[in-house]
């Protein structure tokens, strides 16, 4: 079970501002839910204290049944993806994709999991390659599969589609849809938890969304009954 509970957490930053309100919400165990809103409202900031890059200054995150409030981002079982894909540029493809693995089970469980999440991310031919020779949508897709070698129960995406043009925007939509499908097909729990400020974005890929304006949750829903307007 890796559902995530927010329990009145709130974000002071040091130097005073408030970035979050008082936030409860409960994310099912592997439900898509996407946050959005604006920019400037506090979605990166609520992701990243999930993720365990920021610091919790009231309240409690639990995934699962543990409260994380004091545990490292890798003690957490999730596993980050950012916008600008944060890929090693002196590692290879295969590299990347393992290195959060090495020392943490055989070389030969390691190539096994890393051709599965390139075979399903459709990388297998890249893996000799650096990111530098990567376009940005290749780069993004290694970025994906290097979160899925890991299996964690909790994916976070920070507006992973960014930076992609509009053609490459659609299709990775489908494909990160299709894969949350196809991990929960497997068995994998794949709680995914999605930034974007585009409404498209939301609606299409969303179990449920999250709204948010000025650090606070304007609404939580299915697409449907947030965007419905009879
Ligand atoms: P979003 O992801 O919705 O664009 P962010 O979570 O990045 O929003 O930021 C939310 C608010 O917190 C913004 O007003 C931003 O300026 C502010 N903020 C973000 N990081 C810091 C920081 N390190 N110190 C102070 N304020 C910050
Ligand atoms: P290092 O710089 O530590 O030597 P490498 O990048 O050469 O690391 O590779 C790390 C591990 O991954 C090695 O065991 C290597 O054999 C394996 N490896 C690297 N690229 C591939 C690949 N394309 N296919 C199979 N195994 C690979």
């Amino acid at each position: 079970m890796s559902g995530i509970q927010l329990q009145a957490v709130s974000k002071v930053y040091p130097n005073g501002f408030q970035a979050i309100h008082n936030v409860d919400l409960q994310i099912h165990d592997g439900e898509f839910m996407v946050f959005v809103g604006p920019s400037g409202c506090a979605k990166s900031t609520l992701l990243r204290m999930i993720a365990g890059l920021e610091d919790i200054t009231h309240g409690h995150i639990a995934i699962g049944e543990q409260c994380v409030n004091d545990l490292l981002p890798k003690e957490r079982g999730v596993a980050m993806v950012f916008q600008n894909y944060a890929l090693y540029p002196h590692m290879t493809i295969y590299k990347n994709m393992a290195f959060s693995l090495l020392g943490k089970m055989s070389k030969e469980e390691i190539d096994i999991r890393v051709r599965e999440a390139a075979h399903k991310l459709e990388i297998e031919t890249l893996l000799d390659k650096k990111p530098g020779q990567l376009s940005g949508g290749q780069c993004q897709r290694v970025a994906v599969g290097r979160a899925i070698v890991r299996k964690p129960d909790v994916f976070l995406f920070d507006e992973p589609l960014s930076n992609l043009d509009a053609k490459l925007r659609v299709s990775m939509r489908v494909r990160l849809t299709e894969l949350h499908r196809q991990l929960r097909h497997e068995g994998v729990s794949a709680t995914m938890v999605y930034v974007t400020h585009d409404q498209i974005e939301a609606m299409t890929m969303g179990d449920r969304i999250c709204v948010l304006n000025g650090g606070r949750i304007m609404q939580v829903d299915t697409p449907g009954n947030i965007y419905h307007h009879p």
